[in-house]
């Protein structure tokens, strides 16, 4: 037998599938998906296997697979077989995918392995009750000896990268005597020994609950260690170590369970109409329309109830920022032990746990952000992504996916239904319903029959603002202040973290960037200093001017710290927390803040747009957006869809329960018409203006798009190298087709790389996927020179 490996090494990129034989005694083990151990070149090296066949093209000696490294396959052969398909449509490399369809601590880097401590093993000369260096193993035939010699012994091989991956173990205690033998032993020992007889009394009282865990044995009944080590010396009891998951829901609790609410016209219709595909085992993709509040969650819950009814598993996707402590409860609530959780708060051990309890069918629902789109559940009866017009959904880094695509193949892979909820549909998805490539369902009333908010516009150019400051208007402290003496809380949002974001001297006009990056620097006043939000870099907070030496410096553009600061001074006594990338860095802190909130121990929660989603408080009747136009002038072709998109979410906040809501905007441009929409949160009107703006274009959704982008080191090199591309592609493509550029990005210089840019808009180009295929390969050659080539296939940002 023949496998076809793809090896998993990071410095060196590439496709080629190298082929193994495959020794007879583990022909068994083996199967399309296994990872597996490989010599390559001096190294062995971890790989994942893409095939088996029984003959080869191969001329000359072919090495010998040395590993099977998981009892399991890790990756189903859907998942393999989504990886090529996916490697070649938005240019990536295979092994890349097939990385980041896997957790973290399963990837590249596996070197060690970790030999039990039976006693065949430790017959190996190299044996030392610790991880061995794969590397130091000298040959094949040591490692078919360790296969051998291990064959007939339960102990098992593992893998490790680092403690992170390994997994968690309990001690755990059983009987090893027969029942009857605990009453001799109690009867004959001395009167003092009171822990070993109240143990001794709990197995002849609870013989059927053993073998209990170590935990149970010391918090339940009270006894150390050195008792239970004791026991185990007199062969009393058996200690076995054995594997336990880390559970990321393990502080919730079930009892919480909501009476089922009946659905009203609206929301029945749709499940009716997702039932039905889901019976038909139809990959059909729906776009479910609904404002904020029109109950969209419950039909995805009746649509999962009904694929498990099935028989079927469920796969829902909400944006990282979503997966609020609330949304994880009400889904745990409903389904139980059967949901799974994948989300970047999840330390590295539980994500690796959640996953397998996946992988093993363990867990028929699975709720994660992006990544969790590879989770790799059988037999799926339904996909649900929530507020799919995120753009976090697209990866931004190598491998550059879609998870609203890679879901699309699978619904077909699995035929069965895609239900795209949003209150404001991506301009491509609406436009595909329109079409009739989606099937369009809506949503039209809140679900509790509650009013919209009010929104106001605040005009900042004509305004009298409270304070010192040119931040906060009078109006909208005053209309706090009425919400607090209420005793409601209110929701503030300012999409922009840190104090102030750049430093210009008044002497001279000089402003302060990151050595690194073509940026300015940011002032944080939480670390004491001056921040790059793009590569990290810090300096102390200058005093005067570098340029000048003035001491007529100043910190403009107003940050998150910075309206803390001063609603501290505004509102004395009102208890604010501030929630932005700095304040939820730490493991945990961000459900302590919604929690805290939510508890009402706090009055006002003021954040970036992390706040603007999803988060359901009954008690916030007032939501206030400190300056609506932060996004707004971004060269970005999409900046106005993501302005209405973030107001719209961020009002959705406001009046959810009982009182009614209300919404203050803050905006120097209140003609803008994203934002004279987005006070009517009237989202047809906006699809249909911003349809003509994007026609007018020639933008998405009328046009195709592919950016290429180019980075060196000298910036003359990237201009070159671009140029060549944009030379070869013209020559390639048709005349209609639309080639911007090269020009350098909009922040020409990141981590002391420059980048230059070629923007190809298109509408039918069925060679270009070949010619950028091509493109990438030349890219491989100009790595030599220094340069790196990326290509983005439909980019969430052009710039
Ligand atoms: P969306 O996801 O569309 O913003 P939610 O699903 O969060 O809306 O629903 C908003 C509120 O309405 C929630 O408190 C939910 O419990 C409630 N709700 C949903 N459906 C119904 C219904 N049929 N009857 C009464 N209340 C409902
Ligand atoms: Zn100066
Ligand atoms: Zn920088």
């Amino acid at each position: 037998m023949i496998a076809q490996v793809i090896v998993d090494v990071a410095a060196r990129q590439t496709d080629r599938v190298f082929e193994y034989h495959v020794p007879s005694d583990i022909e068994k083990e083996i199967q399309v998906g296994s990872r597996v151990v490989v010599p390559f070149g001096p190294r062995k090296v971890q790989g994942f296997v893409i095939g088996l066949s029984e003959t080869s093209n191969f001329k000359g000696k072919m090495k010998d697979l040395l590993v099977v490294v998981d009892e399991m396959p890790p990756l189903t052969p859907e998942l393999v077989k989504l990886s090529a398909d996916l490697a070649q449509n938005i240019y990536s490399y295979r092994i890349k995918i097939l990385q980041a369809m896997l957790p973290w601590v399963m990837r590249a880097g596996y070197r060690k392995l970790l030999l039990p401590a039976s006693p065949k093993a430790k017959e190996m000369p190299f044996f030392q009750g610790d991880p061995i260096d794969l590397n130091k193993i000298i040959d094949s035939t040591q490692i078919k000896k360790i296969r051998s010699l291990l064959k007939n012994d339960d102990a098992k091989i593992e893998y490790v990268v680092d403690n992170k991956a390994k997994k968690k173990k309990e001690n755990q205690y059983a009987l090893a005597l027969a029942p009857e033998e605990y009453t001799k032993i109690y009867n004959t020992l001395r009167q003092n020994a009171v822990k070993q007889k109240q143990l001794l009394m709990d197995i002849i009282e609870h013989t059927d609950a053993y073998p209990k865990t170590q935990k149970e044995l010391e918090a339940g009944l009270g006894l150390t260690a050195a008792v239970l080590n004791s026991a185990v010396k007199k062969s009393w009891l058996k200690k076995k170590a054995v594997e336990v998951y880390r559970d990321p829901l393990a502080g919730f609790k079930d009892d919480e369970k909501p009476a089922p609410i009946k659905l009203n016209d609206e929301q029945q219709h749709a499940l009716d109409e997702i039932a039905k595909a889901i019976d038909e085992k139809k990959a059909e993709t729906f776009l479910l329309e609904g404002i904020t509040g029109s109950g969209k969650t419950e039909v995805y819950l009746h649509a999962i109830s009904k694929a498990l009814a099935q028989g079927r598993t469920a796969l829902m996707l909400v944006p990282e920022i979503s997966l609020t402590p609330q949304m994880v409860r009400q889904v745990k609530a409903r389904f139980g032990q059967e949901v799974a959780v994948l989300h970047s708060a999840l330390s590295e051990g539980e994500k690796y746990d959640e996953w397998r309890r996946i992988r093993r069918g363990e867990t028929k629902v699975v709720v994660g952000a992006r990544s969790a789109v590879f989770a790799p559940l059988k037999n799926i009866g339904l996909i649900v992504i929530d507020e799919e017009h995120e753009s976090s959904y697209k990866q931004e880094s190598d491998p550059r996916y879609n998870a609203r695509d890679v879901a699309i193949w699978r619904s077909k892979y699995h035929h069965c239904p895609l239900v795209l909820g949003s209150a404001t549909p991506s301009l491509g998805s609406r436009a595909r319903a329109q079409k009739n490539v989606y099937h369009l369902l809506r949503l039209t009333k809140r679900a509790n029959n509650k009013k919209l908010p009010k929104v106001r516009l605040i005009d900042l150019k004509h305004v009298q603002f409270a304070g010192g400051q040119f931040d906060l208007s009078l109006e909208l402290v005053d209309a706090i202040k009425k919400r607090l003496e209420k005793k409601e809380q209110v929701i503030l949002m300012l999409n922009r973290r840190g104090f102030a974001n750049f430093m210009l001297c008044r002497e001279c006009g000089f402003v302060l960037k990151c050595p690194n990056c073509d940026v300015s620097l940011n002032l944080h006043k939480d670390t004491n200093s001056m921040q790059c939000h793009y590569c990290g870099h810090t300096e102390p907070i200058p005093t005067r001017c570098p340029n000048c030496q003035s001491s007529q410096i100043r910190f403009l553009g107003t940050g998150t710290q910075k309206v803390q600061e001063e609603l501290e001074e505004l509102l004395p006594g009102a208890r604010i927390l501030r929630m932005d990338v700095d304040t939820t860095r730490r493991k945990g802190s961000y459900k302590k803040i919604l929690d805290a909130f939510g508890n009402h121990e706090a009055d006002i929660l003021l954040g970036t747009q992390m706040i603007a989603k999803g988060l359901d408080f009954p008690n916030v009747t007032l939501v206030g957006v400190i300056n609506a136009d932060t996004g707004l002038w971004f060269s970005d072709y999409n900046a106005s869809e993501k302005t209405f998109e973030l107001l719209t979410q961020v009002a959705g906040r406001a009046g959810r329960a009982d009182k009614e809501g209300e919404v203050l905007i803050q905006t120097y441009n209140p003609e803008h018409y994203a934002i004279q929409l987005a006070k009517t949160q009237d989202y047809e009107r906006f699809y249909g203006y911003e349809m003509n703006v994007r026609h007018a274009g020639n933008y998405p959704p009328y046009f195709f798009t592919v950016l290429i982008s180019i980075a060196a080191k000298k910036e003359q090199n990237a201009a070159r190298e671009a140029f060549k591309i944009k030379r070869y592609l013209t020559k390639e493509l048709h005349a209609e087709t639309i080639i911007l550029g090269p020009t350098p990005s909009a922040i020409s210089r990141v981590k002391n790389q420059y980048y230059y840019q070629i923007l190809v808009k298109y509408k039918k180009e069925p060679n270009l996927n070949k010619l950028l295929h091509h493109v990438q390969d030349s890219a491989q050659e100009a790595k030599k020179y220094g340069l790196s080539i990326f290509i983005d296939n439909e980019p969430e940002r052009i710039m």
